[in-house]
């Protein structure tokens, strides 16, 4: 069997989990580890939460799917109402009201692009169908998701001729720098003419390499999109539902995008769900467009299941307790991450909202670190240079404790002695 990146044999041995309550993950062994992953930022809640196993049991009795090729069911409309009503942007003109329910993250990001493309087409600019981002982000592993991936990251050397070949900035700076916010506005200008939309992941940039950025230049990609007809789309799969401290990512810039990706925590990590939300405007262009509609339709599109789960999540991020959590736990990740500043090969340990990241200066032993965190009692999966957490949102002060003295644990372990 392959794993996520995998290889044969596996860089490490793969652990096997049968059961999972709280933030614990249960293995066939009998060991316990706190989940410091989330599932890949996905169960905020913990697992086994009684609120979403219940909307999973009572959907399960009604209808685990059903098409949504001219069938329509509860679940989905409900959940597609309360996403855009709590969407940035939500209650003004630019509201991004109109829902498409896709299958995974990388997906949703296909679709953001072909809307964007659609929507340049139908009002007259077809030339318009290339995509603008800045390098170190991740868009998920699909050909498009790809292609705005960054290019070393992403290995586009290995790809050339296959992925679109697509405009990049340089990365984002963690700090505002008006030369930065200057090079980035004139690369869009500049490419205007055959860019349908830039895409980025607001002020956390997640699986391309664990950075942070200034918000402002969020506000600064308003702008000069706004100036120059070219969508702006923020993917917020890894961010979006509480993970930075703000309910979405953009919320830390009062910017809304013309379309935002959902994923991951949509579900609490329940099951396979995503969402591209886009403006009425976008929508109103593509539907009197050529094609007479957006280009796209999944088999399990709108999966019941998964929606009724959803809307149980969003019951849990309403209910809001993540709102005072998320800050403790940040102030905990700064702390107990600080000592790993100490050790000689660290070169940075940056801490936002629930994420904590200590940065190497050398790729990780995945075996050694990872035997070095699971003795802790903790399961984190490092990669490249970096040992990271983003806890689930309802772990306690003695589980944050723990995964910091695990990350601790697993940084040391990347040193001389133990890699
Ligand atoms: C994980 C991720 C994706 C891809 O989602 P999948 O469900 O893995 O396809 C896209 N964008 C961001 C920011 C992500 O973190």
């Amino acid at each position: 069997m392959w794993h996520p990146y995998g290889a044969f044999p596996p860089s490490t041995t793969p652990l096997e989990v049968v059961g999972a309550r709280g933030v614990r993950l249960e293995l066939a062994d009998g060991r316990r580890l706190i989940d410091g992953m989330s599932s890949w930022w996905a169960a905020v809640h913990g697992y086994r939460h009684p609120h979403l196993d219940a909307a999973a049991h009572a959907q399960i009795d009604r209808m685990s799917h059903v098409m949504f090729g001219g069938l329509t069911h509860e679940p989905a409309v409900r959940l597609a109402a309360r996403l855009a009503a709590m969407a940035p942007g939500a209650g003004t003109t630019s509201a991004l009201d109109k829902v498409f329910l896709c299958d995974s993250g990388s997906v949703a990001v296909e679709v953001a692009a072909k809307m964007a493309i659609q929507y340049q087409r139908s009002v007259g600019r077809p030339g318009r169908t290339r995509l603008a981002t800045w390098r170190g982000g991740y868009h998920g592993d699909t050909m498009t998701p790809m292609s705005v991936c960054d290019p070393d990251g992403g290995m586009h050397a290995m790809w050339t001729g296959v992925l679109p070949a697509q405009v990049f900035a340089s990365a984002p700076p963690t700090d505002y720098r008006e030369d930065y916010a200057r090079e980035l506005t004139a690369l869009v200008r500049a490419h205007a003419d055959e860019l349908a939309a830039v895409i980025v992941e607001p002020v956390v940039q997640g699986a391309g390499g664990m950075r942070f950025h200034d918000p402002a230049y969020l506000r600064d990609l308003r702008e000069v999109c706004d100036e120059t007809g070219v969508l702006l789309i923020f993917d917020e799969i890894a961010t979006a539902f509480g993970r930075t401290g703000t309910l979405f990512a953009a919320d830390h810039a009062g910017v809304a995008p013309d379309v935002m990706c959902v994923g991951k925590a949509l579900t609490g990590g329940y099951l396979t769900l995503a969402a591209t939300l886009a403006t009425t405007a976008i929508a109103d262009a593509i539907s009197a467009g050529e094609a007479g509609g957006l280009a796209h339709g999944p088999t399990f599109m709108g999966n019941p299941l998964a929606c009724a789960v959803a809307g149980a999540s969003l019951d849990l991020v309403d209910e809001g307790e993540w709102r005072t959590r998320v800050p403790q736990i940040e102030a905990q990740l700064r702390d107990g991450l600080a000592p790993a500043r100490d050790l000689p090969w660290v070169r940075e340990v940056r801490v936002l909202g629930a994420i904590g990241v200590v940065h190497l200066d050398r790729p990780v032993d995945m075996a050694a670190v990872t035997d070095a965190v699971v003795a802790e009692g903790v399961w984190l999966r490092p990669f490249r240079d970096l040992v990271y957490t983003m806890p689930p949102l309802v772990c306690s002060d003695d589980e944050v404790a723990a995964i910091c003295r695990a990350a601790l644990a697993g940084a040391r372990a990347a040193g001389p002695v133990g890699g």
